[in-house]
């Protein structure tokens, strides 16, 4: 509204409860309510009011007002300063599938839609419709699991951290634990193996060297006190050169000559075989169950696509001494993992594309789809690598193409501030964005949220 150049522009400043009812605010309102953003809103009025009075220039209406609507955008930024952001919702370009910054595996959209109904009301989760009796809250997964994998029994808790103490506080507490020299990782600020084991109460015996463990390493090392043999997937660095290390089989089979238990942390909760190259090398969960290893230890949200969990599967007896064991209580997970991991699992049951499927296109689908953003945004076609992410297939890159812009830090910090958000990167001179890591739903968004950034940057 643009009014006549007045003398005093402060008495034309709105009102506290004039501003509270523009659409403007109406975000803010809902994130902070009616109080918060009033006291914000007097406060960057005050602050207004000074800026005008020690203002050398005139100020006429048309200035004001665009002095007023910027208040919407300060009040946002104030409350967020002064009681944190919400999380938003991010397009990942960066090509790294499992971005550890940005939230891991991003659910499929299919899990994603049916959720609400789900979780906004009462479930059956503990409850058996047909007897109307309590159930068993680990029921819905457990099946799907053990299906997938082909172990007997499972069991889920929090975080593959808390599956591994809760496997070796509850089979070796007390006892001693061996395991390969080369396997003692650390996988994420906190989580190294050998700290994990002794929050778990049991001894660590390392056998071996850090390049090469053989199986009669394990056979001399086990005596009286051992526990369990250990198996450890080093999901984020490689080893390559003179290395050797003992497979799950013939520690299987070790084990079942000792009468020893066999665990293996597969990291990365891949529940069979996949395809791509990247994965090849990975062994699979119903791999280290056929190779006849007593419980193996996953993530739900690395290459399996889920939520956070930690998946156990194996022998019936040992996953039921999982489960009866104190510390189960403390670390199982609650409706909403449970809900989410059932729908993705029912996904890989029935062999569904997912998210990291995307990491592998189909060629002249990608092409057409480059093509098109690229056209959006002036942007040339490259070749680029793209990763797994999360600590899994480190090093084996994902040959392909993305889109590049050129070099443009301000960009980058740029598209960081539109909504949704668009993470890239630069490199060899170029701003670099990898649709591989983006829903191709997203794609116009994506266009939208990228062009607005080049618009601010324009002078
Ligand atoms: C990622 C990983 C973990 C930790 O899993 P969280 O689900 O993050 O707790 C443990 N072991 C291995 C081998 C891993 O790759």
């Amino acid at each position: 509204m643009v009014q006549e150049v007045s003398h005093n522009p402060l008495r034309e400043l709105p009102s506290v409860d004039l501003l509270l009812g523009r659409p403007a605010f109406s975000t803010t309102l809902l994130l902070y309510g009616r109080d918060l953003v009033r006291v914000q809103i007097r406060s960057e009025l005050d602050r207004l009011r000074a800026e005008i009075r020690s203002s050398k220039t005139a100020i006429d209406s048309l200035e004001l007002e665009h002095r007023v609507d910027g208040l919407a955008d300060r009040v946002r930024i104030g409350l967020e300063e002064a009681f944190g952001a919400p999380i938003r919702r991010v397009l990942n370009a960066t090509g790294v599938f499992l971005h550890t910054n940005l939230g891991r595996a991003p659910l499929p959209p299919a899990v994603a839609s049916v959720l609400p109904g789900l979780l906004d009301a009462s479930c059956d989760l503990e409850f058996d419709l047909e007897s109307g009796e309590r159930g068993d809250r680990n029921d819905s997964v457990a099946a799907l699991l053990a299906a997938l994998t082909g172990a007997e029994a499972a069991v889920v808790v929090n975080n593959n951290a808390a599956a591994l103490v809760l496997i070796l506080a509850s089979c070796a507490r007390g006892r001693e634990v061996v395991v390969s020299r080369g396997e003692l990782v650390e996988i994420g600020g906190s989580f190294r193996i050998p700290d994990i084991l002794e929050a778990a109460g049991v001894g660590l015996v390392e056998v071996g060297t850090t390049n090469r463990t053989r199986l009669s390493d394990y056979e001399q090392a086990i005596g009286r006190d051992t526990g369990l043999l250990l198996k450890v997937h080093t999901s984020n660095y490689r080893q390559v050169g003179f290395v050797e290390s003992v497979s799950s089989a013939d520690l299987a089979e070790l084990g079942k000559r000792l009468g020893l238990a066999v665990v293996v942390d597969e990291g990365a909760g891949l529940l069979r075989p996949h395809p791509a190259p990247q994965l090849a090398d990975h062994t699979s969960l119903s791999e280290v169950i056929a190779a006849g290893c007593d419980l193996a230890c996953g993530s739900g949200d690395k290459v399996l696509g889920g939520p956070q969990a930690g998946l156990i599967v194996g022998s019936a007896d040992l996953v039921e001494r999982c489960r009866r064991y104190a510390l189960y209580r403390a670390v199982r997970p609650d409706r909403t993992t449970l809900v989410t991991l059932e729908s993705v699992l029912r996904l890989h049951l029935a062999g569904t594309a997912l998210p990291l499927d995307r990491l592998w296109p189909d060629a002249a689908e990608h092409r057409h789809r480059l093509e098109w953003v690229g056209s959006k945004l002036g942007a040339e076609i490259v070749e680029a690598e793209a990763f797994v992410g999360g600590g899994a297939a480190p090093a084996q890159a994902i040959p392909g193409q993305a889109l590049a812009l050129p070099e443009s830090p301000a960009l980058l910090e740029g598209m960081r501030r539109t909504e949704p958000p668009v993470v890239g990167y630069i490199r060899h001179g170029r701003l670099v964005l990898d649709l591989r890591t983006v829903d191709p739903a997203d794609d116009e968004t994506l266009v939208g949220s990228v062009l607005e950034a080049q618009a601010a940057l324009e002078p």
